[in-house]
């Protein structure tokens, strides 16, 4: 995983936090600021992505 990535990802966890908690709705989206995020998450993971700008991110849940 590139410095890249990481600085991304951080950019997510709050986020990513959140879904774990099971709060998937109104997330404003880290990169373009619109309230334009999908969150999923199930057993086999998380799964984010923004539909304006397309940025997304997998996660693993913690259960
Ligand atoms: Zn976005």
């Amino acid at each position: 995983m590139s410095e890249h990535d990481l600085e991304e990802l951080s950019m997510w966890q709050d986020i990513l936090d959140d879904v774990v908690s099971g709060r998937l709705d109104g997330h404003v989206c880290p990169f373009c600021n619109k309230k334009t995020i999908e969150a999923e998450a199930d057993e086999a993971g998380i799964n984010v992505r923004c539909t304006n700008c397309g940025k997304w991110v997998e996660g693993s849940t913690p259960f």
